[in-house]
């Protein structure tokens, strides 16, 4: 994108509404503006990383074996009245009645739609198990929205659910989404932990929320350094395979982390000295295994092998996206901006004309641009070069390419990694090589 004709409308000033950091990038970057209290407008940069990471999502939920749905965002109340949620969500619930008097709602999460799905057409064990998935906005009434698209009162969620003929096989769905969500997390390039959670009537241990480790995050966290060492890729764990999944929810649970309201002194004990990890962190993801909750109450079953009426075991599945956009900056920032990781980057670099309207710096640029095309955001304006440094750092493009006059006169480019701060004058074709687009 040409930035002189794009809808990135940086700011200089810190917005005074925004109390942390992530909530002041986004806004100083121009990725979102505030349309109502909790609800935002994706400009074209912060657009660009929330599809992002909803890829990463479903290229690694699609690899766990779960298929891609899409489900309405607009719901009927009977299916919530045959849950008996309908009663219980209470105000966070944003009902709506239509021109026929019919009640309807804004769904905040899809159990019982997906449930309802399944009942339709899914009528013997044979073809269980199964994970369905889908990428929506969601709709809560949170009491207090705050921290920007943290938390939103519209907000974009992966929510997944799983099917399992009993026990022991929704523990082998559960383990896979689990492994798929450290995989995730792995991709986006932050660290996350898994943190036991209440299961409150459901009882067992098949309850955790996935916590990414963040200074400014709202809780405190207590973990052994065991799970910075795990490698989540499918080299060392398959993920089709039982016992890999075993193998793996082992690393994952016979290791101390807790956040504070769990944190357990005597257990913190036991963690040799320097394997005790303390930090900050977000909570992006909540997985949990509630058995026949829905599916006895919404009085979906299938034959069983001697024609018995089984309610499926079921899990649902939640990856928060557009917090994570959020998140990701929380991880990763400084004084002057985003450092975003390569994955999500709205754009792999950035062009930084210095000298705009001179010949030689314009035919690079256009040249550079060229071979770019999309990945690159070309700084075309008619500015100072500080400012286009300053916006270029803001942005937290993983590369900056910069062209000033001097250099251009002798074919050289400067090469910034915003993640370092380390510069290298370099031949164009040199720079496009570092960067990973091969010059044609
Ligand atoms: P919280 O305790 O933060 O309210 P929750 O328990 O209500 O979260 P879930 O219902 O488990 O959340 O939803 C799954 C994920 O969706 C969460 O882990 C989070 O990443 C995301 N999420 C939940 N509520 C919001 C919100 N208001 N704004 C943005 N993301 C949200
Ligand atoms: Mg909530």
């Amino acid at each position: 994108m040409r930035l002189s004709h794009s809808l990135i409308p940086t700011l200089k000033e810190v917005p005074a509404e925004a109390q942390i950091a992530s909530h002041r990038l986004m806004l100083r970057a121009g990725l979102v503006r505030q349309t109502a209290a909790g609800i935002y407008a994706w400009l074209p940069a912060g657009l660009r990383v929330l599809n992002n990471i909803a890829n990463i999502v479903r290229e690694e939920q699609n690899a766990a074996g779960a298929q891609e749905v899409l489900m309405p965002t607009i719901q009927p109340a009977s299916l919530w009245q045959e849950s008996g949620r309908y009663e219980d969500y209470g105000k966070e619930m944003l009902r709506i009645r239509d021109r026929h008097e019919r009640d309807l709602l804004y769904g905040p999460t899809n159990e019982e739609m997906i449930t309802d799905l399944y009942r339709q057409s899914v009528k013997s064990y044979k073809e269980l198990p199964q994970i369905a998935y889908h990428i929506q906005w969601k709709f809560r009434d949170e009491v207090r929205p705050r921290f920007g698209v943290m938390r939103g009162r519209e907000f974009l969620m992966k929510d997944g659910y799983s099917f399992d003929i009993d026990y022991a096989s929704a523990v082998i769905s559960y383990r896979r989404m689990m492994l798929a969500y450290m995989r995730t997390f792995q991709r986006l390039g932050v660290k996350a932990i898994p943190m036991v959670a209440d299961t409150g009537p459901i009882g067992g241990d098949l309850s955790h929320e996935f916590i990414i480790l963040a200074p400014t995050g709202e809780s405190q966290v207590f973990f052994d350094a065991a799970f910075e060492d795990v490698d989540y890729s499918a080299a060392n764990f398959d993920i089709r395979e039982p016992a890999d999944l075993d193998r793996f929810f082992g690393v994952m649970t016979d290791n101390y982390a807790a956040t504070d309201e769990k944190h357990d002194l005597d257990a913190w004990g036991k963690v040799a000295e320097d394997r005790r990890r303390e930090g900050r962190g977000i909570e992006v993801g909540h997985i949990f295994y509630f058995g026949t909750k829905y599916s006895a109450a919404m009085n979906f079953a299938v034959a069983g092998p001697d024609g018995q009426k089984i309610h499926p075991e079921m899990g649902s599945y939640g990856i928060g996206v557009s917090r994570m956009v959020g998140a990701l900056i929380e991880a990763s920032h400084d004084e002057a901006g985003i450092i975003w990781p390569d994955s999500a980057a709205p754009f792999k670099a950035a062009i930084l004309n210095l000298k705009q309207g001179d010949a030689t710096t314009d035919a690079i640029c256009e040249d550079l641009y060229g071979k770019l095309g999309q990945s690159a955001l070309y700084d075309d304006r008619a500015e100072r070069a500080g400012v286009k440094f300053a916006d270029a750092d803001l942005m937290g493009h993983p590369w900056q390419i910069i062209i000033g006059p001097r250099g251009a006169a002798a074919g050289l480019v400067e090469l910034k990694r915003r993640a370092t701060g380390e510069r290298e004058e370099l031949s164009l074709d040199a720079a496009l090589a570092r960067i990973g687009v091969t010059a044609s």
